[in-house]
């Protein structure tokens, strides 16, 4: 299904809320998030205790973490911040799995402190923390060494990623363990993301099982995230149904042998929140050089990086004028910096002042934004059924003030 056809918002509609609260403008579709929650959860409905816990990081506006916990997820998280940010927005402790890569113990236990699940990704902080504090239950991160990302950059399990403690370490694991007393209440792996074979994937799992046989006192068996979402029409999606369908089979039969029913988790960011959003900027100027017309806009990788961090390939779409005659256009931001959204690119054709909405903007876009060229951050705006909510104001002069210092040191 194209972005297009699956997002509720009219074109109309955001152009006047582009109107309303200025340029550029991320505008999240709340019906896409309730849209993939629901299916994802269709999709795992035959295992007794599913949790869906999503993956802070991709989008952190506390209104979205409150949607998706009124939906029923629990949150997952990978810093002190992110923790605070969903109690603010109402999420018990307990709600809260802590999902750090490297932090330093004062910061685990930190978050040891304010109730959250705490997960160990390496065996020096596994053995310092449970032999500080034996009786707070552990989640352990597991690297299965399985590759099952399309790109080197976003794949986290393989052999030299620094991600988890390796499962040929699982010896080790079980000495600290036992020497330490602690409690292992859960195993957890993320082994990248864009998982297009889910062979591949059900693979990792079966390490995982095997790994889960040597701690008798699990509550969750954890799978992470990695699933792909389409960027454009006919773009491979991970298929959730079929992996559903497969997964469930596997865990419910693990779950018999094991003798308890654990609960299966999941933390995905992408998949819940990527197509809902749209990134709208304004075109500045058309340029005509000799081989190509760029349209530059009133933006840069400073709000929206994902096209240059990671090549990604976002659609374009002129919702001034949708019904123009297409033309090639490379789409630029303004910047001082080479900042290409799009390579001569097949697009309605474009005036100056129109708006081009780019899509999948809701993943990892406002959230890696930046203040590069002193520029504000944009503001968001949530829809849902009909109605749009501001909720990030666009910032202001005084956040780029707010922690600076002048001082005169001649
Ligand atoms: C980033 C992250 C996720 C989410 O990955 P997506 O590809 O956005 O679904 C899940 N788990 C952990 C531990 C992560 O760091």
């Amino acid at each position: 299904m194209s972005n297009k056809r699956t997002l509720i918002m009219k074109r109309n509609d955001l152009l006047k809320v582009s109107e309303q609260y200025g340029s550029p403008l991320y505008v999240y579709d709340a019906d896409k998030i309730e849209f993939q929650y629901n299916r994802l959860k269709n999709a795992f409905r035959k295992v007794g205790r599913l949790k869906i816990n999503y993956a802070v990081k991709a989008l952190s506006n506390i209104s979205i973490i409150k949607f998706l916990y009124d939906l029923g997820a629990g949150m997952d998280t990978v810093s002190l911040q992110e923790v605070r940010l969903c109690r603010e927005a109402g999420v018990p402790a307990d709600q809260i799995i802590y999902t750090p890569n490297g932090v330093s113990m004062e910061e685990l236990e930190g978050a040891a402190a304010l109730g959250v699940q705490i997960n160990i990704d390496n065996l020096s902080i596994l053995e310092q923390f449970g032999t500080k504090h034996p009786k707070i239950p552990v989640c352990i991160r597991i690297n299965p060494h399985v590759m099952a990302g399309g790109n080197t950059n976003i794949s986290v399990g393989h052999i030299d990623s620094k991600f988890g403690i390796s499962i040929h370490q699982l010896p080790h694991i079980k000495r600290i363990v036992e020497n330490t007393g602690m409690n292992i209440n859960g195993i957890h792996m993320h082994t990248g993301s864009d998982i297009l074979d889910i062979e591949v994937f059900l693979y990792a799992s079966e390490i995982l099982f095997e790994t889960a046989r040597s701690f008798p006192n699990l509550e969750f068996i954890d799978f992470g995230s990695g699933f792909k979402v389409p960027y454009k029409d006919g773009d491979i999606e991970t298929n959730i149904e079929e992996m559903g369908e497969k997964l469930t089979q596997r865990f419910n039969e693990f779950c018999q042998e094991y003798g308890k029913e654990l609960t299966l988790a999941f933390e995905p960011g992408k998949f819940l929140v990527s197509e809902a959003g749209l990134f709208l900027a304004k075109v500045n100027v058309v340029k005509q050089t000799t081989s190509t017309v760029f349209a530059q806009i009133d933006s840069g990788f400073n709000h929206f990086i994902r096209p240059m961090f990671y090549g990604s390939n976002h659609e374009i779409e002129n919702l001034s004028n949708p019904d123009g005659r297409p033309r090639f256009y490379s789409v630029v931001g303004y910047i001082c910096e080479t900042d290409t959204f799009a390579n001569n690119r097949r697009i309605s054709e474009i005036n100056e002042g129109d708006i081009l909405a780019f899509h999948n903007a809701g993943a990892y876009c406002f959230s890696m934004a930046s203040n590069y060229n002193s520029r504000y951050r944009p503001a968001e705006v949530l829809h849902y059924k009909g109605d749009f909510h501001l909720i990030r104001e666009r910032e202001t002069f005084d956040h780029l003030m707010a922690t600076q210092k002048l001082v005169s040191i001649h």
